[in-house]
């Protein structure tokens, strides 16, 4: 956790650019964006991956959604649509050990995989 670059973000020491922040989750752009519009939205609790969620995180994923549309309206995007992706363990393709969600949108996004 120490070493962990949004627990960092999370504690303010380093900077980012943030959209949305409550007690519990923290929204902030990524810093090498693949589309017009591209955020992360974070728990604030460090959880390593979607593989190692518990029982007790069943409300906060649940309320990170609905932070995800509330940050896609006031990105202005919630009409033409977005896309939410989870990259979970080294197949996944997760560079980052801490759970995030990438809101992507303001495009047509390219080729869907499912
Ligand atoms: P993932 O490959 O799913 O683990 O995604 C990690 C994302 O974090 C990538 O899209 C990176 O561009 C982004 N990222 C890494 N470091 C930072 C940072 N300091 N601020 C914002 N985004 C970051
Ligand atoms: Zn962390």
């Amino acid at each position: 956790m120490e070493d962990c670059i949004f627990c960092k973000i999370i504690k303010k020491e380093i900077p980012a650019d943030i959209v949305y922040e409550d007690e519990e989750i923290i929204a902030f752009k990524d810093i090498q964006p693949a589309a017009p519009i591209h955020i992360l939205v974070i728990p604030k609790k460090h959880i390593p991956s979607l593989a190692y969620l518990q029982n007790e995180d069943e409300a906060l994923i649940g309320k990170i959604y609905t932070v995800i549309n509330e940050v896609a309206k006031g990105q202005g995007v919630k009409e033409k649509g977005y896309r939410v992706i989870v990259n979970c363990g080294e197949d996944g393709g997760q560079e980052v050990g801490h759970l995030h969600f990438h809101l992507l949108a303001g495009k047509k996004l390219g080729e869907k995989i499912v």
